[in-house]
């Protein structure tokens, strides 16, 4: 079997996987990506999160990824029949980007791995990692190639970007299961057939309330006069959905109380899809040559559109202590890697919880929020999760939970 030897691999040519390989680079280290799809591919996963501008800053990407042209992200609106509740992330606690985009992810990925690509990492699409062998000091992994041939990269560390295909927990039993119910979403994009022109700031994404704490429906609208449009919960008319989405989501959609109000028809562009059982753990994030980032780690929920943000920030951190190690460095990566990137995840872990729990709807939906406690929970929802000045990320669970006990007794 042929055998290509390269410091690092990077399996998955997703966010986290290209700013691995962009950062690596840029260290002048060797790098291949292995993707096992062809490009542009779809995916969900459309709005991002301001926090995850400052890693594209920091490796030159925004430029690129501005002459696509995508719709800049504000802020995001909460619904619920007539209450509204509007984040604008120019109006939050933490300093740092006060925007970012909402992204057809096809383009935005191909944007991203292009853009590694012309700056001299080897890409091979449409190549599967289908096995390793990570026993020795040199990690062995074997590709399967277009053609159906295989071959073994030799590597000295090997990051797994593999997003839902879960590489390495799969192949080294990492996989844990997550504390979310199973939850199953159904989604599409859609033509903009407004009721009324200015009914809708296209800067802002929407989140609505459906029926009860626990069902909901995203809106990411584009540049291109289209929408990306998804239903998430676990009740019995969101999973008859997901049974047959293309038959199920129109029907599905123009009873939905904030649909209804802003579109005049449901006109699809891309046929409807639906994935279950979304939440997902680990046991481990790294071990001896390898570590996991962005959605082969955790993912909790699409609620708050924090994955791609995770994959940014993990992919981005784990090259970084890479780069370290292969210096001859000692990382501490139970500290510098798991302990910081969980210490984010739970204060999403915390903010999904309290979603469905009702506590934030308390807090969304009440009749007054003081400016103060919104430019905080701004910041959260920004991604700015780490910041532990704040309040509602230092003590999350707490702050929130006490919040809402206040509103509910007056
Ligand atoms: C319903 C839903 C809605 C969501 N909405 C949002 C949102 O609005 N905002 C947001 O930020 N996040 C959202 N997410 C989460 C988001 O989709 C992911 O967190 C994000 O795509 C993770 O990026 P990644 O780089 O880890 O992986 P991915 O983007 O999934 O990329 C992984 C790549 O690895 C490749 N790969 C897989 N297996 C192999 C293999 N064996 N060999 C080689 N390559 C392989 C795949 O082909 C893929 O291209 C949503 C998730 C769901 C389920």
């Amino acid at each position: 079997m042929p055998i290509i030897k390269k410091d690092v691999l990077v399996i998955g040519a997703g966010p986290g996987g290209s700013i691995a390989a962009a950062y690596l680079q840029k260290q002048n280290y060797d790098v291949l990506v292995v993707e096992k799809q062809k490009f542009p591919r779809f995916v969900i996963g459309e709005s991002l999160l301001p926090r995850c501008m400052e890693h594209l800053q920091e490796l030159e990407l925004i430029s690129e990824i501005e002459k696509a042209g995508f719709q800049k992200k504000k802020g995001v609106v909460f619904t619920w029949k007539e209450r509204t509740f509007e984040f604008l992330f120019a109006e939050q606690f933490t300093p740092g980007f006060t925007w970012t985009w909402q992204v057809q992810r096809a383009k935005f990925d191909k944007i991203l791995i292009d853009t590694v690509q012309n700056r001299g990492v080897a890409v091979n699409f449409e190549h599967e990692v289908v096995a390793v062998d990570f026993s020795d000091k040199i990690k062995k992994t074997k590709v399967k190639d277009e053609n159906g041939n295989y071959y073994t990269v030799e590597s000295k560390f090997v990051i797994d970007a593999s997003g839902y295909g879960r590489v390495l927990p799969k192949l080294l039993d990492l996989n844990k299961a997550s504390s979310f119910e199973t939850r199953t979403a159904v989604f599409s994009h859609i033509k903009n057939h407004w009721k009324k022109n200015d009914a809708f700031d296209s800067n802002k994404i929407v989140i609505d309330t459906i029926d009860d704490d626990k069902t909901w429906m995203w809106l990411i609208p584009f540049s291109d006069g289209t929408t990306s449009v998804g239903v998430v919960g676990n009740n019995d008319s969101i999973k008859k959905c997901a049974i047959d989405p293309k038959s199920n989501l129109k029907p599905y959609l123009e009873q939905v109380y904030t649909f209804k109000r802003l579109f005049s028809k449901v006109e699809f562009i891309k046929e409807p899809s639906s994935i279950s059982g979304f939440s997902i753990g680990v046991k481990k994030m790294y071990g001896n040559g390898f570590v996991l980032c962005g959605n082969s780690t955790e993912f909790l929920d699409p609620v708050f559109s924090s994955g791609v943000t995770f994959a940014i920030e993990s992919g981005m951190k784990a090259a970084k202590l890479v780069a370290k190690e292969l210096q001859g460095e000692t990382v501490d990566w139970e500290k510098d890697y798991t302990i910081y990137m969980q210490k984010g995840i739970d204060v999403f872990r915390t903010y999904v919880r309290t979603w469905y729990d009702g506590t934030l709807h308390t807090i969304f939906y009440a009749d007054e929020v003081r400016q103060e406690v919104k430019d905080r929970i701004s910041s959260v929802l920004a991604g700015y999760v780490w910041d532990e000045k704040n309040s509602f990320v230092k003590k999350h669970a707490r702050t929130l939970e006490n919040l809402a006990k206040v509103i509910q007794m007056y």
